[in-house]
């Protein structure tokens, strides 16, 4: 795809190639990343940050990957602070705040909100969630994360074989991960859900259709046996009508440590989009993980910054100019990643 001056609203609009080509940016953003050196290549221009849902880690590491790029960022966030609670419309939103920005990352509870909300706007929109639909920058940061995961233990992406477990009814996490997934040759799914919050047919048919082996269960510790990667999702509370109903199926799938180590296999690598329900009728990955190494969570939330820093750089056509813009940071510094 020509990533310049183009939204990023689905998965659905890469191939493969363009996949590489984030990938190849986002490494070379990790000097940035490490407070190694400071660009300004992205100096005077302005990202509106629009969040309509809870978020920490997307909506902060996109400001953070605008930010680290030069850049300024501008923020709303929830509906009550802005005049959409005074009945405006996504179009005139759009058309008023793209007159204020360079480039847009929204999130909204709507499924395709965010792709309407582009059409009117005047500048890139970068979709950061939309209701149950697609979640594409984590998915692309999933992504990133499994293949430095899995190179680093000598295996490789096209025989990758993964289980995603809990709610993946509503996750759009792993509904965008399916799509992307898609992409690559020979990959395993493990799709482990309670049969009320499985897997829309239409994500198991895309994989199915790229010649994927899909298999689906409501057993968490005989899924987890013979896989690369377990990817834990929370029960999105968020998308039933009650709290009660949700409850019915929090702490279903829970991992810790003894189960991690009576069936998982050493070099299996735990991730999750983060947040984790901690509380304790959730708890769909344990504390008592945080010592493992193959706990992957913080790698993965680290890698967003390097993933969304790309994106910007792509889509506002900076890549080359990057490093020009460069100098070495003034301040002390021992960063590393986790
Ligand atoms: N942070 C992710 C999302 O916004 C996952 C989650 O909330 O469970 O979809």
């Amino acid at each position: 795809m020509i990533f310049a001056g183009s939204h990023i609203l689905s998965v659905e609009q890469f191939v493969r190639a363009d996949i590489e080509r984030i990938f190849q940016v986002a490494d070379s953003m990790e000097p940035y990343a490490l407070r190694q050196r400071v660009t300004r290549v992205l100096e005077g221009a302005i990202l509106g940050n629009m969040f309509f849902e809870p978020s920490t880690r997307t909506r902060v590491s996109f400001g953070c990957a605008f930010n680290l790029l030069g850049g300024e960022v501008r923020e709303t966030t929830g509906f009550k602070s802005t005049a959409i609670a005074k009945g405006e419309s996504l179009y005139d939103t759009a058309r008023v705040l793209s007159g204020y920005s360079d480039v847009i990352c929204m999130r909204h509870p709507e499924s395709g909100s965010v792709a309407e909300f582009a059409s009117a706007s005047r500048v890139p929109v970068v979709n950061g969630g939309d209701g149950a639909n697609e979640h594409p920058s984590q998915a692309l940061l999933d992504l990133y994360t499994i293949q430095k995961e899995v190179k680093e233990k000598g295996g490789s992406m096209d025989h990758l074989r993964i289980a995603m477990i809990g709610d993946l009814k509503h996750g759009r996490t792993v509904h965008s991960l399916c799509k992307l997934l898609a992409l690559f040759s020979n990959v395993e799914v493990v799709l482990v859900s309670p049969t009320e919050l499985a897997m829309p047919e239409k994500y198991i048919e895309s994989l199915r259709a790229a010649g994927h082996k899909v298999s689906v269960s409501n057993e968490l510790t005989q899924s987890i046996t013979q896989v690369d990667i377990v990817y834990s999702t929370r029960i999105q509370e968020e998308r039933f009508a009650s709290k009660e109903e949700a409850d019915l199926y929090r702490g279903r799938f829970r991992l810790n440590q003894a189960i991690y180590t009576e069936f998982c296999q050493p070099n299996t690598v735990i991730m999750h989009p983060l947040p984790r329900d901690s509380r304790a009728e959730a708890n769909e990955l344990d504390n008592d993980l945080n010592q493992n190494p193959n706990l992957a969570i913080f790698r993965q939330a680290d890698n967003g910054v390097l993933v969304r820093m790309a994106l910007f750089a792509l889509v506002l056509d900076v890549v080359d100019q990057v490093d020009a813009c460069s100098r070495p940071v003034n301040w002390c510094h021992n960063r590393t990643f986790v």
